[in-house]
């Protein structure tokens, strides 16, 4: 038996493999940060046998939380991730599985590897209505891609913003929500559909700036919260700096360059079973208007998909008690605007539950492309 995490997002310590039925694993930290709970790793060598793995420090991990009725994702050829009967026990978090074939891979949650990413970013190009502009590079050298989308890619004078609304989509603050990801490859395909009314209407009122891995080197490095450095990038808003969080910078700065009317900024949650939308209740120019937006933007994503609700979700931060050095609240006051963080959840919903799947890449497709009837919904008023 071997198993191995040296890939693209893997993370695996192997503590013993001696036997399939007793498999010791630990999840390393993310670099320089005392964060993990993302793991991604294959088994080889364990065909037909019953495979008992336990993850010995799982009681250490971010969000204890999350483990409680999980259940581990697996696959064999890294398309179609099904759920494996998982338990959470004595500290110890157990997976309970008999391969079918040679080599099998358990993860976190369906992974979202960089190729992919890279993959998404080369077909979108493509379109009439996309321009690439690299923010510039992280600590691992890798470029911080964003997609600005208009009606008019064409406009050399660069001046695509004149009249329109600015909205503001990212993904993977936290490297180990993938489902942020798979969120993205049903939002950005719907919205540079041309056949698609909607996405039509949208663009004729607004430029949308995406970047949809805001970072690639904690993804690479199959981390959980943070990047190269060990930052949490939603934690950074205040004072990011190009040694410690290029990524908030970069894109922090080109905010401050060009204005913002929307911000959406697309997470995973660890412990809850729903899809939610948190808002900026606590920033200083809170108010009833922007309380009217946030509710008909969320209203507006349940009405369309019943996978998503209004009634579970974090508590409201109370007047004048929210962390301005989280993305939403920061870009919020800066710019008075609205800002929503939508959580989706690594487990499963449990009103409207799939029992193979869980929560999952296709649902997650369909959550990012109904994000756009709900900006529909409130885009006139932004
Ligand atoms: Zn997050």
């Amino acid at each position: 038996m071997i198993i191995n995490a040296t890939f693209d997002g893997g993370n695996i310590e192997v503590v013993s493999c001696d036997n399939p039925a007793d498999i010791r694993l630990n999840i390393r930290t993310d670099h320089n940060s005392e964060f993990y709970q993302w793991f991604y790793f294959r088994v080889s060598g364990v065909n037909n046998q019953p495979c008992h793995m336990k993850i010995i420090n799982a009681a250490g991990a971010a969000y204890t939380g999350g483990w409680e009725n999980y259940q581990a994702v697996a696959s064999y050829d890294r398309e179609h991730w099904f759920r494996v009967p998982t338990y959470y026990r004595d500290g110890v978090l157990g997976i309970e599985h008999q391969p079918e074939n040679d080599a099998v891979y358990y993860a976190y949650f369906a992974p979202y590897p960089m190729e992919r990413h890279s993959n998404f970013i080369a077909r979108l190009q493509s379109s009439d209505k996309v321009k690439l502009r690299v923010l510039g590079e992280t600590l691992d050298a890798q470029p911080l891609d964003q997609l600005i989308i208009s009606s008019e890619k064409d406009d050399e004078k660069g001046d695509e913003t004149a009249g329109k609304k600015k909205i503001w989509i990212h993904a993977r603050q936290h490297p180990g929500e993938t489902m942020a990801s798979w969120w993205m490859e049903g939002f950005l395909p719907r919205l540079l559909d041309c056949n698609d009314a909607i996405s039509n209407a949208l663009l004729e009122k607004a430029v949308f700036y995406v970047v949809p891995n805001m970072n690639p080197d904690g993804s690479s490095r199959g981390h959980l919260r943070t990047n190269a450095s060990g930052a949490n990038l939603n934690r950074e808003w205040l004072t990011p700096t190009m040694e410690k969080s290029p990524e908030v910078f970069l894109l922090r700065r080109q905010m401050e360059q060009i204005g913002v009317d929307f911000c959406l900024d697309v997470h995973g949650d660890e412990t809850l079973p729903y899809n939610f939308i948190a808002g900026t209740h606590g920033i200083p120019c809170w108010n009833e208007q922007k309380l009217d937006l946030h509710n008909r933007f969320g209203e507006a994503l349940r009405r369309t998909n019943p996978d998503f609700q209004m009634e579970y979700g974090y508590p409201n931060n109370s007047a004048g008690k929210a962390n301005m050095n989280m993305c939403t609240n920061y870009v919020a006051e800066t710019f008075d605007c609205v800002a929503i963080t939508l959580e989706m959840p690594f487990k499963d919903t449990v009103d409207t539950p799939h029992p193979v799947e869980g929560w999952s890449p296709e649902r997650c497709k369909k959550l990012g492309a109904n994000a756009l009837d709900a900006l529909y919904e409130v885009i006139d008023q932004l």
